[in-house]
């Protein structure tokens, strides 16, 4: 299970039971403690990434917790796939109220580097793969009128970030498609919400190093990286049935980073 702090916090507690949850980049990280989160408050769960082996794991993991968790192995930055995942879900589990859409990757360099294939592979797997996937949800969720989205994006993509043209181009747009999406789903009872992390203890940030971390958490006002299990909070809040007003809105939780 995702990892908390010696002197944990009683966790939120939300009500899924019955309900479907499709989690991006859900075979580690921050995509991982999400689909445990949801998978603990009742949700039945579809994980999607590009690792079998790792969905696997994962699968067998929130099972051994005593939740329901599906494997669906795909590369969301392709339209047949993405489609052929959204079809399989309601096919094996009747429905899909809840789509996270986590699955990102950096590539980092600055701007004068940056090759073609660097901005293109940001640019698909974190703005392109959740505008297949909430297509793709649109129709289910619209015919069922209940829908909750959540968009992971990044403080990088609201104040930028020197060597992440690329990501912070990515998570800005994915702002706006939040937005959008946000305000041309609302009539349907679907909410569409951003998370924006700050910097979280996971696999992309341990690229960085022991040196730049350190300098980050001077950086930070909470001294600390966050945990993949607070973000998971802030996502179980904004999928619950009782925050059917909230949508539009990027909530960022990065220890007062960018505050
Ligand atoms: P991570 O540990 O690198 O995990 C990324 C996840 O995305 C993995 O499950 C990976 O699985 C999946 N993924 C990558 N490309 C994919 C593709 N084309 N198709 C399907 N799945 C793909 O990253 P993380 O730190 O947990 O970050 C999760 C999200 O939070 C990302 O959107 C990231 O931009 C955002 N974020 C993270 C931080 C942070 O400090 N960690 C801060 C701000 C925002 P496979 O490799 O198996 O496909």
């Amino acid at each position: 299970m995702a990892k908390e702090p010696d002197s944990a916090p009683a966790r939120l507690r939300v009500d899924l039971a019955g309900q479907v949850a499709v989690v991006t980049g859900a075979s580690q990280g921050i995509g991982r403690a999400i689909a445990e989160t949801l998978a603990a408050n009742g949700a039945v769960v579809a994980l999607v990434a590009r690792s079998a082996a790792k969905l696997a794991e994962v699968a067998a993991a929130i099972r051994a917790a005593g939740g329901r968790a599906e494997e669906f192995p795909c590369d969301v930055s392709k339209g047949e796939a993405v489609t052929a995942v959204v079809e399989g879900v309601v096919a094996r589990l009747g429905r899909i109220d809840i789509l996270v859409n986590n699955a990102g990757v950096t590539r980092d360099t600055l701007l004068p580097r940056m090759s073609d294939e660097e901005w293109d592979e940001v640019l698909s797997t974190n703005l392109r793969g959740p505008f297949l996937f909430m297509r793709a949800v649109s129709r289910p969720m619209m015919q069922q009128r209940y829908g909750r989205i959540v968009n992971v994006a990044s403080v990088s993509g609201l104040i930028g970030n020197p060597g992440q043209a690329n990501y912070s181009a990515s998570k800005a747009g994915l702002v706006g498609l939040t937005r959008t999406v946000a305000k041309e789903l609302a009539g349907r009872k679907i909410t569409v919400n951003a998370v924006a992390p700050g910097f979280i203890a996971s696999e992309m940030t341990a690229a960085l190093g022991p040196v730049l971390l350190d300098e980050v958490k001077k950086r930070v006002p909470a001294k600390r990286l966050g945990e993949a299990w607070e973000i998971a909070e802030a996502v179980l809040f904004l999928v619950a049935p009782s925050s059917g007003y909230l949508t539009a809105q990027v909530v960022t939780v990065d220890g007062g980073l960018i505050g």
